[in-house]
């Protein structure tokens, strides 16, 4: 095939290539992005470089090109890039594995290497379910989450995303139909602790699990919540028999200025999901830890074996990129560059709160949302954005950033800057 032009590559794209969320053929012209380095994409248009405000939905917190991770995937590449995982191992999963345990909330000992977020939580979903089955309780198959949640595009995931944003009402008879408490308040108030008490005490007996986003609702809608909340449902599922999953997919690696958002709150959770920023956003691959009980559990039932097994578990070369990445994060005070961005991005967005339409402007660790009365208009906001130089990606009525944590001062005013300038504009 010979090289395409910039307008071919454009025209096979919108015929042929399904973007996320969108129609066919595409409606929205993409940016081309012919290479990234630091915090910079590239365009193939010759427009020039955005500075990324997205870390490639929130997973390349080392940003691009990075010499580390470079020189871990090319030296797992002249070994294998990979073997399959049934019968054999190998030793990036295994210090891996071993890396996930030591860095997590105690108590969470065994890992399955997954393939992405949403398999991570398919495969917690099957853990909490078979647990109860292989004790005995096979009623115990239904999950309770909050609302405002985003847990993946599979469709256990979906059946516990938010019911109004999660595409429920399409797909009503089709998914599993969980038990859904309300949105989490920002601050803690006892009264919802107190719906949260109830709702768990009156399922309990058809429960398996209690499945949430730790202190920030991501996908659904940039949300924030008193870590004292997690706290409470660890203590009523203890109660009541009830399994805690933790989706630490968004969260997880410092995002939210603890290494796990469980940590604001020291409480372990007996199955949790990690991906994302697994792999320092370089490929992909997903974790779903869990504790000794539930793992004894399930392995000590009629079928005393977790029945799930992706062609690319345990995939060496994510694995190794992954096992760089942590060492490169636990290696550097990263509280001190997520509390850095923090301080940037509560300074640089303060003057969106008093743009019109603007209803609500929050900050938390390394992640900045300005939330408007309106839905975005994701073209205007998305070319203002790119006329500051900046790459965002909103949707519903958010605008927000989650930079990487290489991203330097200067950069980090000019993100904020074009969050206001989307926010203006979208
Ligand atoms: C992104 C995300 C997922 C899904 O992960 P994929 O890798 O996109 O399948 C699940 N849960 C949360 C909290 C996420 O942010």
């Amino acid at each position: 095939m010979p090289e395409l032009s910039h307008s071919e590559l454009l025209e096979l794209d919108r015929r042929h290539v399904w973007h996320p969320y969108g129609p066919m053929p595409g409606r929205q012209t993409p940016l081309v992005v012919e290479s990234a380095s630091g915090v910079r994409l590239k365009l193939a248009d010759g427009s020039g470089e955005l500075v990324d405000g997205m870390s490639s939905w929130w997973s390349a917190i080392h940003g691009y090109n990075h010499p580390v991770l470079n020189e871990a995937a090319r030296e797992q590449l002249s070994r294998m890039s990979h073997v399959m995982f049934g019968g054999l191992t190998h030793e990036p999963a295994v210090r891996l594995a071993k890396l996930l345990v030591d860095m997590s909330p105690e108590g969470l000992e065994h890992v399955f290497l997954a393939d992405s977020g949403s398999v991570s939580v398919e495969v917690a979903v099957k853990m909490c379910l078979q647990y109860w089955r292989s004790l005995g309780r096979p009623e115990k198959r239904r999950l309770l989450t909050w609302r405002g949640g985003y847990h993946g595009d599979t469709w256990q995931p979906m059946s516990v995303c938010d019911p109004e944003g999660g595409m429920h009402e399409l797909w009503s008879g089709v998914l599993p139909r969980q038990v859904f408490a309300d949105a989490p308040p920002v601050e803690f108030e006892e009264s919802y602790a107190e719906h949260l008490r109830e709702m768990i005490e009156r399922h309990a007996g058809e429960l398996a699990a209690v499945i949430v986003e730790p202190v920030v609702q991501g996908a659904g809608g940039m949300r924030f919540h008193s870590p004292a909340y997690l706290r409470v449902l660890r203590e009523v599922c203890d109660a009541h028999d009830v399994l805690l999953v933790f989706d630490e997919i968004a969260t997880g690696f410092g995002r939210t200025g603890a290494l796990f958002a469980a940590g604001h709150a020291a409480v372990t959770p007996d199955v949790m999901c990690v991906g994302k920023a697994l792999t320092g956003g370089y490929m992909t691959m997903a974790a779903t830890l869990c504790t000794a009980r539930v793992a004894d559990g399930i392995s000590r039932g009629e079928v005393p074996v977790l029945a799930h097994g992706p062609t690319f578990m345990g995939n060496p070369l994510a694995a190794a990129v992954a096992c760089a990445s942590i060492e490169l994060l636990l290696g550097q005070d990263w509280l001190a560059e997520v509390k850095r961005i923090e301080a940037g991005l509560r300074d640089g967005l303060a003057p969106a709160a008093e743009l019109p339409g603007v209803r609500d402007v929050r900050v938390l660790g390394a992640i900045g949302v300005v939330q408007l009365d309106h839905a975005v208009d994701m073209e205007a906001a998305t070319r203002a954005a790119v006329r500051e130089g900046v790459w965002l990606r909103p949707f519903r009525d958010l605008i927000y950033t989650m930079p990487p944590y290489v991203t330097g001062d200067a950069d980090v005013g000019l993100i904020a800057r074009a969050v206001c300038a989307a926010a203006k504009e979208g």
